[in-house]
């Protein structure tokens, strides 16, 4: 078991020092909150793992909070680095930085590939991914469009997020250009704390597969070895706020209300897994989708860090105080860690290889360089088909589901069209008496009239009937549209909604043996086409049942 690491960062003050006031000391690894000078608020003193004042540098954060975990992302750990804190406290800055001061990101992607140049015995395969969450929904940020994207499970992959667009990478250029297209897709906003206010989440993703390399000269081949896969996530969290200190009005507030939502989620997480033990229960990771994507970090299978940033000046106390109360609860948590290692086809660096041996022999003799940019370009070709076609699947998986569901409530459309055609007609005379007058022309039951196919209302609200049904939220009501920032602050303070009536537990990243399949450019574009065709012949039909559901309610 391992401990999550927990660590406080003080960002610079904003104003000339009050003196006089409030101020938040750092002494060693200790945050304390003082009256004036040097008179402590009794109770209001915690120690963390780390506690960064405002003169430590991006460089010196990274030193202690990632560089470890980065280093054994490389070699098969998964690793997670957050931060989290309220708005205009440093999160943004502590992950990209600035020009002269660059940030986590920046500095773990140069570190993962110096340490891939120096581990000579292994080879590597890197991909790289960037999602934002933006008001609950899942965006893309490498392509723009490719939006509201749905998170799913499956034994070989784990929790993934379908059709988010992934890049393998061979130089940390290439990342931080791609990064940087990136950045430009992610929503920000304007607020009285922060003029650049990032308005979602954002979670960049680097997926490292390595296998030991085939000794040519002793002519061992390793083709069965074991790949090593590591996930290791980038996160920088929207920032808490109160909607009066911030000004948000119209959109902004919208954006605030999902923001702090997903924090309080965060925070009821955090405060049952620090429960720990017997008494822990159900952890609800699937009360929001930052949770959800965040589950293996948080109570699984990785190493790692909270960066908690926290604003020093004195009309921030309350907010700094929760945040320190978080940081105090997520210390509690312990993770399982261990190096993923993978004998089935679910490495994308075994699925790609007989394609890549294929290449490199074709192209023996060329130029080191253009053989790297042409196995490059193979392998992202091939990962461009792998993902059309799970997108597809996906799709088409759904397309199934909602289908299923159109089914059954035909039949009960076409239940209930029979119980009413089989009701005797009331008498005339009963009608009247109900002060129903009806003339001839007119017939009442429009369910059993040819000429309800030209009464468009009606249909409408027979539709409407069936669109009524509960959305379907994993959440209880009361938080359908909570918005108060006191929710959050009481999350921070170790409050727990009792939201577990509905989890479900998600089955472990199975790591065993499947049979392999051969794999070759013709067969991802054979399977695609063949997923193309199913969904096609699944739409047909619904089309085909949509139009049956609509003759049922006119007949
Ligand atoms: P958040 O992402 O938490 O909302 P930002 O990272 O955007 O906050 O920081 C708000 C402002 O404070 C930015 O202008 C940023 O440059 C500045 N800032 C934050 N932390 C530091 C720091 N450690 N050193 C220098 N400037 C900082
Ligand atoms: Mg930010």
């Amino acid at each position: 078991m391992e401990r999550v690491c927990v660590a406080v960062r003080v960002r610079p003050h904003r104003s000339a020092e009050n003196a006089d006031g409030f101020q938040w000391k750092v002494d060693n690894n200790r945050i304390s909150l003082q009256r004036s000078q040097d008179t402590p608020v009794p109770g209001i003193s915690f120690p963390f793992d780390h506690v960064l004042d405002e003169k430590c540098s991006n460089g010196l954060a990274y030193e202690l909070l990632a560089k470890e975990i980065i280093g054994a992302a490389v070699e098969g750990f998964n690793g997670t680095v957050f931060a989290y804190g309220q708005t205009s406290s440093g999160k943004t800055y502590t992950m990209n930085g600035s020009e002269c001061d660059p940030g986590i990101i920046f500095l773990a992607v140069k570190d993962i590939f110096a340490k891939v140049e120096k581990t000579s015995d292994r080879e590597f395969l890197i991909r790289v991914s960037y999602m934002e969450i933006y008001n609950e929904e899942i965006n893309d940020l490498f392509t723009v469009g490719n939006q509201k994207l749905q998170i799913h499970e499956s034994l070989e992959r784990g929790v993934f997020v379908a059709g988010l667009r992934e890049e393998i990478v061979n130089s940390p250029d290439k990342v931080l250009n791609l990064i940087k297209n990136g950045e430009a897709n992610r929503h920000f906003g304007e607020t009285n704390m922060n003029a650049r206010s990032s308005r979602s989440h954002t979670i960049f993703r680097m997926v490292i597969e390595s296998k030991a390399k085939d000794n040519v000269s002793c002519n061992i081949s390793s083709s069965d070895d074991v790949v090593r896969i590591s996930i290791l996530n980038l996160v920088d969290l929207a920032g808490s706020e109160r909607v009066a200190k911030t000004g948000a009005g119209g959109v902004r507030l919208k954006e605030g209300k999902h923001i702090n939502k997903s924090l309080m989620m965060l925070a009821n997480v955090i405060n049952k897994l620090s429960e720990g033990g017997k008494q822990r229960g159900h952890i609800p990771y699937r009360d929001s989708k930052l949770t959800r994507i965040l589950q293996p970090a948080l109570g699984g299978n990785a190493k790692t860090s909270i960066i908690c940033t926290v604003a020093p000046e004195e009309i921030h106390i309350e907010e700094t105080k929760g945040t320190l109360q978080f940081a105090s609860r997520a210390k509690k948590i312990t993770n399982c860690v261990q190096v993923n290692e993978i004998l089935t086809d679910a490495a994308l660096l075994k699925r790609q290889k007989l394609e890549i041996e294929e290449l490199r022999r074709k192209l023996q003799g060329s130029h080191a360089g253009i053989l790297e940019q042409e196995i490059l370009k193979l392998r992202n070709d091939m990962l461009k088909y792998e993902l059309e076609k799970e997108k597809l699947a996906t799709e088409l998986e759904e397309e199934r589901r909602l289908q299923k569901e159109r089914n059954l409530c035909i039949k009960d459309q076409q239940l209930k069209t029979d119980d009413i055609s089989n009701l005797e007609p009331p008498e005339f005379d009963e009608v009247s008496s109900r002060g129903c007058s009806r003339d001839d022309d007119d017939d009442d039951d429009v369910f059993k009239n040819a000429s309800f196919k030209a009464s468009p209302n009606a249909f409408v609200v027979k539709r409407s009937n069936y669109s009524m049904q509960p959305d379907r939220s994993p959440l209880s009501d009361t938080f359908g549209d909570f918005a108060d920032e006191d929710t959050w602050m009481k999350m921070n303070k170790g409050y727990k909604a009792d939201l577990n009536s509905l989890l479900f537990s998600s089955p472990e990243r199975r790591v065993q043996s499947l049979p392999s399949q051969e794999c070759s450019s013709e067969n991802y574009l054979r399977e695609i086409e063949n997923i193309r065709s199913q969904l096609k012949k699944v739409t047909d039909e619904r089309d085909e049942f949509e139009v049956r559901s609509l003759q049922s309610v006119f007949l």
